[in-house]
């Protein structure tokens, strides 16, 4: 690191956890966020900030009026403007040093799992099922760490597929429907606006926790944050010996 990044960096490197040596990880780190929106947004801006080395960026829509209530990476100006586009405007804004890397197509799942095998960790910021248990597929296939958020209305939920572990459950082992009936998109409901904020942040530490390998990930672990009432839980997950997904994949 040079000067300038000592200096940029100098709040993270003072943290004992952390380290010049935790700051030098995340320089070297990769994440790949799928989806822009209000999750991807807040998740972008922090792992930018916080100077991971590279992101890929992966959203096919464009910016619409309707997104500026929560997506806080885009501006009024980015109407009309790929999200990912538009993202990584904002975050060489921020930060110069991160690269990053943008797909504006919508990405099959060959293609999501040619780009998460470059990847250190996988950030789920969809707001489809077919998304989620596409990743979930291909992250399980690679064994890389999945960070998974959703949060619609004033219910958000949180947690790490480590795949890095053998025990670890899937998201199918979560929600073993295809869910095609229960769609909760914030395109059709309401979403309050920082409910999204605070998953993206948790999604944002968490991946910086699993590039540095400090403290404990969410693993085994499903946070359920009632914004209403601004009460978080935390439910303990495990293994579904007879998901179709998982079940015969890991040991
Ligand atoms: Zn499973």
């Amino acid at each position: 690191m040079n000067d300038n990044q000592l200096l940029r960096y100098s709040r993270h490197i003072l943290l004992p956890q952390v380290g010049y040596e935790g700051q030098e990880k995340l320089t070297q780190s990769h994440a790949l966020i799928v989806g822009a929106g209000g999750l991807g947004a807040p998740a972008a801006l922090y792992l930018a900030a916080s100077g991971v080395g590279k992101l890929t960026i992966c959203d096919f829509d464009n910016v619409d009026l309707t997104n500026l209530q929560r997506q806080i990476i885009h501006t009024t100006q980015s109407v009309g403007v790929n999200k990912a586009l538009s993202a990584q405007q904002a975050l060489y804004e921020i930060n110069p040093e991160v690269e990053v890397q943008i797909i504006q197509q919508k990405s099959t799942e060959t293609q999501f799992t040619e780009l998460a095998k470059d990847a250190d960790v996988v950030l789920d910021c969809s707001d489809n099922f077919a998304t989620r248990y596409a990743l979930n597929r291909v992250c399980l296939a690679l064994k890389k760490p999945l960070v998974s958020g959703a949060a619609v209305r004033f219910e958000g939920q949180v947690t790490v597929f480590d795949f890095r572990h053998e025990t670890s459950p899937c998201y199918h082992c979560l929600f073993p429907d295809e869910g095609e009936d229960q769609e909760l998109r914030c395109a059709d409901n309401g979403v309050f606006s920082p409910l999204v904020g605070m998953i993206g942040t948790t999604q944002a530490a968490e991946t910086l926790k699993l590039m540095m390998n400090i403290g404990d990930s969410l693993q085994g672990r499903l946070l359920l944050l009632d914004a209403l009432n601004m009460e978080w839980r935390a439910i303990k997950l495990t293994r579904d010996s007879s998901c179709l997904v998982c079940a015969d994949k890991l040991t």
